[in-house]
């Protein structure tokens, strides 16, 4: 698909919507583009935007503009642009990623995160990395991703291409967002987690966020074009934001396994963290973190510039 180049008629700094009574992590994000060749099963894209086709925005110093005066009022700031777009995936015909690693050399008190389901970290490769830079993969095992990411990365890319951006010094993100049931979840998990042993050094991990499939009552015509989905294995049911999610001590459990393999297999004090879940999950999965969205966003900050 042809990138379109335009002006963005809005602001581009914006926190992060998250979902009324979860425990927010205090990120933002700046969309400097959007539009994704990926097709999720679980995408709230899909519903939310009107066309799939790549729109990236021109007015960058506005971004720039924006940038410095959030730095002015607000500390530790956490942002990417990753939430209309995929921040890497049209790396090949664009070289935004040169562009706002630029600006972020005038930032270094912001931490940036480019999060990605390709394997595109030429440019990346080609740049000096910063120490307010992370790039991050959401990664789910190798049989969801055939299922639910079409057109994405394959697990080994995506794991070849965290190694290689780690070895030229950046440091690293994860998310297993969303995490998904299926007949044999706990084995994929447990392998998903032992793979990424391999790979990563614990040291170089700036954040791991851990969210279970959620998805909005709209997102079902789309899900339903996809027979082989799994989507709905699990039990769901409607949460207090209208969105389905697993039946709330199903997520417990996923939770508490995956976080123990993490423990098991990379470290026993990774900086983890839940998307998008109440208080009373983060005191079952998390009981001595705090769930303060200032003292989260402190520590996933602090983490990433260590
Ligand atoms: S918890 Fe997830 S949805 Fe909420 S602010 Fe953080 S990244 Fe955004």
């Amino acid at each position: 698909m042809k990138i379109k180049y335009e002006e963005f008629k809005g602001e581009f700094v914006k926190n992060c919507p998250c979902s009324p009574e979860a425990v927010s992590c205090g990120y933002y994000n700046m969309n400097l583009h959007k539009g994704c060749p990926f097709s999720c099963t679980y995408c709230i894209l899909q519903s939310y935007l009107d066309s799939k086709d790549p729109v990236f925005y021109t007015n960058i110093s506005q971004a720039r503009e924006e940038l410095r005066k959030a730095g002015k009022n607000l500390k530790n700031i956490r942002i990417s642009t990753g939430e209309l777009s995929d921040s890497l995936a049209y790396e090949n015909e664009s070289n935004y990623s040169e562009i706002i690693i630029k600006i972020m050399h005038e930032f270094p008190e912001i931490v940036f995160e480019f999060k990605t389901k390709s394997a595109n970290v030429e440019n990346l490769l080609s740049i000096k990395p910063l120490k307010n830079i992370v790039v991050s993969w959401s990664l789910n095992p190798e049989e969801i991703i055939k299922i639910e990411e079409h057109n994405t990365a394959s697990l080994p890319e995506r794991l070849d291409a965290m190694a290689k951006v780690q070895e030229a010094g950046y440091k690293v993100g994860i998310h297993f967002d969303p995490i998904i049931i299926t007949d044999n979840w706990k084995k994929e998990y447990r392998e998903l987690v032992e793979n990424i042993s391999n790979i990563v050094v614990p040291g170089n991990i700036a954040w791991w966020s851990l969210g279970a499939l959620r998805f909005p009552e709209e997102l079902k015509e789309h899900i339903f074009k996809y027979k082989d989905s799994k989507l709905f294995t699990g039990e769901l049911i409607k949460g207090y934001d209208s969105k389905y999610r697993y039946f709330k001590p199903l997520r417990k459990e996923l939770f508490l396994f995956v976080r123990d393999e993490i423990y098991k297999k990379i470290s026993p004090s990774p900086p983890l963290y839940l998307c998008m879940e109440d208080n009373e999950m983060w005191n079952d999965i998390f009981p001595n973190l705090d769930p303060d969205p200032d003292l989260i966003n402190k520590y996933l900050y602090d983490s990433a510039m260590k």
